[in-house]
């Protein structure tokens, strides 16, 4: 096992770039502590399969340098790097029993057999695969395969990490919980360091300690999932994470005054002046309260949707959208209503980056 520090990493599938354009990833630093649960998280084209290529060995980075412990391993082929990858679609030998499948890495390495038969016999408990042991693995559904795919890579009891691409994609929807905390349980007896790429924030949320979150070819956030959530880093991980997403309201800010729209928010804090392009306000839906007319935003209600386990309402103030939980029997006179924002939670981003107040 090893802690894997990126440095200065960055990649680029064009063979001359020239601009940042020209880059999938850009420039990342980040250390995966050993044992931890990773979560790589963000949208389709973000660069999470790159990178999760770039540490297995499959990608060559462009520039920078990979490290598990202190040994640089930048150049090194994925054979010679002990780590283990399971893919979004199964790799299984379909003429091999599943027992031949998951003791494969184990045996091509050479271990003593009888350590061979109590470690797939302990994977195969753990993944609910002991009554199809002997069985063929051509005979079993596209489920069960991936199961042993997953066990593939989990039977190897040295391995420095576990990478996981997207896995739960060809897994039916309701046996995605029951494999995601397997997987988690997994990790916790196993202690190896996992890193599970997903573009899915429930994926995310429910599988990592730690949810590394990428936009544009970069990091953007790494933290708990109460972290991103109490205190995105930048606005992209305010919207992307939660449901829906963080308001971005652009604004003029003075001291611990706000001004959004043309009327005024009292901030929590006093921010120092601010030298950007952008200034914006963040402040997630659950903590704006609505109300009929009076003291607060005046707002106009376009539309409530009622999702079950919360009424949202879309309003407008000004030229600005927004979305704010709608408490049940909140009686509106028309379309008018008024929003208070919980001062508290509310957060000054520049260029989209985080403020801390003076
Ligand atoms: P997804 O969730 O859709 O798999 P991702 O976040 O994993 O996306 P990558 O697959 O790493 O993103 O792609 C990052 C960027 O690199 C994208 O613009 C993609 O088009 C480009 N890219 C990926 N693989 C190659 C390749 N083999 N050759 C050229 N460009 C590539």
């Amino acid at each position: 096992m090893a802690r894997i520090t990126l440095d200065k990493l960055a990649h680029s599938y064009k063979p001359n770039p020239s601009g940042p354009g020209d880059y999938a990833l850009k420039e990342i630093d980040h250390v995966w502590r050993q044992g931890g649960a990773y979560a790589l998280l963000g949208p389709s084209g973000c660069g999470k399969t790159t990178l999760l290529n770039i540490i297995s060995g499959l990608v060559t980075p462009t520039r920078g340098r990979i490290l598990f412990d202190d040994d640089d391993v930048t150049g090194r082929p994925t054979e010679a790097r002990n780590i283990a990858q399971v893919f979004q679609f199964p790799v299984v030998y379909d003429t091999m029993t599943v027992r031949e499948n998951l003791a494969f890495p184990l045996k091509n390495r050479g271990v003593a057999r009888d350590v061979i038969r109590r470690r797939v016999d302990e994977i195969a408990g753990l993944l609910d695969l002991t009554r199809s042991l002997d069985r063929k693995a051509s005979n079993l559904t596209a489920d069960a395969k991936q199961k042993i795919s997953l066990g593939r890579g989990l039977v190897r009891p040295d391995v420095a990490a576990i990478l996981f691409d997207e896995p739960l994609t060809v897994i039916d929807p309701h046996l995605k919980w029951q494999l995601r905390s397997t997987l988690k349980e997994l990790h916790r007896r196993l202690d190896i360091t996992m890193i599970y790429v997903t573009h899915d924030q429930t994926e995310a949320l429910t599988f990592a300690d730690t949810v590394v979150v990428m936009h544009d070819g970069a990091v953007v956030q790494a933290g708990t999932p109460d972290q991103l959530f109490d205190r995105p880093a930048h606005t992209f991980v305010g919207h992307f994470i939660g449901s829906p997403g963080m308001n971005v309201l652009p604004c003029r800010v003075d001291g611990a005054l706000a001004t959004v729209e043309g009327h005024p928010v009292t901030l929590a804090h006093a921010y120092p002046a601010l030298d950007a392009a952008r200034v914006e306000l963040g402040i997630r839906p659950e903590f704006i309260r609505l109300a009929p007319r009076g003291a607060g935003l005046p707002v106009r209600v376009r539309r409530i949707d009622d999702i079950g386990r919360a009424r949202i309402a879309r309003v407008e103030l000004g030229a600005c959208a927004l979305s704010a939980m709608a408490p049940d029997g909140v009686a509106l006179d028309g379309d008018e209503a008024s929003l208070s924002l919980d001062p508290s939670r509310i957060h000054v981003y520049a260029d989209g980056r985080l403020v801390a107040p003076a």
